[in-house]
């Protein structure tokens, strides 16, 4: 019984052979500070140039769009404070929805208690915006638009081209954190007309701790570190060399292998699905057709989430709940409340999410686990025997 299936690719992912490989030469005798003038400095200095050209080609970008931040989260930070600060005298209102994460939630909700206005779009039950809402939403003093590519918790994609589209058409500029999006489902900054992106390297099998913001020329960010004066001024601190490069890697390859990958990956998750559908009182949760390729994320009714996640793991399974006590409340997420799952049944949440590495034996092995467990779980439920 030492089987392990990892399907937490949506927390993180392992890093791949290709980003440590390319990360290895900058931690060992490439060492050298790409601000230094010498040549151990300058080598550094052409691959951080080389990783901005490659990273911004997966997006379609253009190199100098592109600034490497520490995290995804540092992104979607430096994109809604930098847009506050150099717009806070035009405008103070805000939009975003009822379902971004975190990084995003949090950053507007402290821009509330500095006075700016913010409006949470409602979602329906899958998790999608309506377009009409967000044009009605628009006023003369509206700064910004953040809407995330695709969903964290219920794998539901975004019309980003839309959205794009009517905040373009408004002169409203449009962050999107794409983390959960970028490296596993097309992306294209110019053609869906982003001003500002958030990408994350841990998400696509890159290494932890490097991420990046696009910010499509012409649009003003002002410095989020202030220093050394490092990319270009904005982002101060000496570069990860070997994340930024570890990440490029990642991404090109992620990118060039997309369409293959991701086929076999929501066969995968189709069968999982499936599946584990044939629990009585069972539910998906996210958009049934429009979701990304790895993420099948469940409601099973009577049964608590972190409890399934304790057992999935004494099974060998690694998969998360939104409705983390360790969280530090007993409060079920922000998103599947705001899909309107009644308290009690987003209790029994439980997300699973393959990634490249993942196996028809694992699904097989999943399948032949979790219907146990939350029979098992429900077994000892009251609520489940008056059920
Ligand atoms: C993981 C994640 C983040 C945070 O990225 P980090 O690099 O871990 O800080 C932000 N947004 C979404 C949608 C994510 O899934």
């Amino acid at each position: 019984m030492s089987r392990f299936v990892y399907a937490d690719n949506a927390a993180t992912t392992r890093l791949s052979e290709t980003a440590l490989s390319a990360m290895l030469p900058w931690l060992q005798e490439g060492f050298g500070n790409p601000s230094s003038v010498y040549r151990l400095g300058r080598a550094a200095r052409r691959a951080l140039d080389e990783a901005r050209e490659t990273v911004a080609a997966a997006i379609g970008a253009k190199p100098d769009e592109i600034f490497f931040t520490g995290s995804g989260t540092e992104a979607d930070n430096w994109a809604i404070r930098g847009v506050a600060e150099i717009l806070g005298q035009k405008g103070r209102h805000i939009i975003t929805t009822a379902i971004e994460h975190h990084a995003v939630d949090h950053t507007v909700k402290d821009l509330e208690k500095h006075g700016f206005d913010v409006t949470y779009l409602p979602v329906d039950e899958y998790g999608h915006i309506s377009l009409d809402d967000l044009r009605a939403t628009i006023r003369s003093d509206t700064i910004l638009i953040t809407v995330m590519f695709a969903n964290n918790e219920i794998g539901t994609i975004y019309p980003i081209r839309e959205i794009g589209a009517i905040a373009r058409e408004n002169g409203i500029l449009f962050h999107t954190d794409a983390v959960q999006a970028v490296g596993h489902i097309p992306v294209d900054v110019t053609a869906m007309e982003i001003d500002l992106m958030s990408l994350s390297a841990h998400k696509f099998r890159g290494p932890k701790g490097i991420g990046a913001l696009y910010v499509r020329k012409g649009v003003r960010l002002p410095s989020f570190i202030t220093g050394g004066a490092q990319e270009r001024g904005k982002r101060s601190g000496t570069e990860n060399v070997a994340g930024i490069c570890g990440m490029a890697a990642a991404l090109e390859e992620s990118v060039q292998t997309l369409a293959a990958s991701s086929a076999k990956i929501e066969a995968l998750r189709d069968k999982l699905i499936a599946g584990l559908l044939q629990i009585p009182r069972t539910q998906l949760t996210g958009d049934p057709v429009n979701r990304l390729p790895g993420s099948a994320s469940f409601v099973f009714e009577c049964v608590e989430g972190e409890a399934m996640i304790l057992l999935l793991d004494a099974a060998g399974i690694a998969a998360s709940s939104g409705s983390a006590c360790s969280s530090g409340s007993l409060d079920p997420s922000h998103v599947l409340l705001a899909i309107g799952l009644p308290h009690e049944i987003a209790h029994g949440s439980v997300r699973l999410s393959l990634g490249e590495e993942n196996t028809e034996a694992d699904v097989d092995y999943i399948l032949e686990t979790l219907p146990n467990i939350v029979e098992k779980l429900r077994a000892m439920s009251p609520l489940w025997e008056e059920a």
